[in-house]
């Protein structure tokens, strides 16, 4: 608990001062990520704070669930199968990792019949590395075109993950292409998407992802440790 403590004034230290150096005065949703690790450190997390968790397995998600249930926000951030859509709609308040319109439907089919609107985010494959999820860049529009005619989901945003490289120069130009894109989006003016939220940084980038605009990061090791 102590360890999280400190952990936690460390990255809200690196936060604002991202943000002073960028020159923002707007918010950063800092989601912890605590996939893998058992719910006490999510106990943990909620007693200093951190009511926004992400989780990126439908399995692990729906054991953690049971036992959290609504006293947080969740948030799913992995690669989601359509037939494990149903295990997650309604249940978390942003789903990141929508990478095709196979998937936005199956969410919207599940959404509606339960009544609700789920938010999602568009998860981009800016640097275009094989072994990554996410659509293309230059596919975004014609999913969003599509997706615009749901009825059951809401598009809020977009999503990244950047290369796992030394390489900050690299790094930052991934985070500042999703930016531009989302940019673009809104030149679009496309019915019923809306592009409120960056989500992109992890522990070992987020503050050149707050450079970049990133209005929410997703940090897991340095908050609650070394998986
Ligand atoms: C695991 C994960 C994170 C957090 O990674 P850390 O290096 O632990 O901060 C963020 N986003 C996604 C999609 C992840 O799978």
């Amino acid at each position: 608990m102590e360890d999280l403590k400190r952990n936690l004034q460390i990255i809200k230290k690196d936060i604002k001062e991202a943000m002073i150096l960028s020159g923002r005065s707007d918010d950063v949703l800092l989601v912890g990520v605590t996939k893998t690790f058992p719910v006490d450190k999510i106990y943990d997390g909620m007693e200093l704070g951190i009511f926004d968790v992400g989780e990126n397995k439908a399995q692990e998600f729906t054991e953690k669930y049971a036992i959290i249930k609504d006293r947080v926000n969740w948030h799913f951030i992995g690669h989601l199968q359509k037939n494990k859509v149903k295990y997650i709609v309604g249940k978390v308040k942003l789903i990141h990792s929508v990478d095709s319109l196979g998937l936005a439907e199956e969410i919207s089919k599940r959404a509606e019949k339960a009544n609700i609107i789920q938010d999602v985010l568009i998860e981009v494959n800016v640097s275009g590395e094989e072994s990554k999820f996410g659509v293309r860049s230059n596919n975004i529009e014609d999913l969003l075109t599509s997706i615009s005619q749901l009825k059951g989901i809401k598009v809020k945003g977009l999503m990244t993950m950047a290369p796992n490289v030394d390489d900050d120069l690299l790094v930052r130009s991934v985070f500042k292409e999703l930016r531009l894109l989302k940019e673009n989006i809104i030149d679009l003016h496309i019915n019923n998407i809306n592009m409120d939220y960056l989500s992109m940084g992890m522990s070992q980038d987020f503050k050149l992802a707050i450079l970049e605009g990133a209005n929410i990061i997703r940090v897991g090791s340095l908050i609650y440790g070394k998986r």
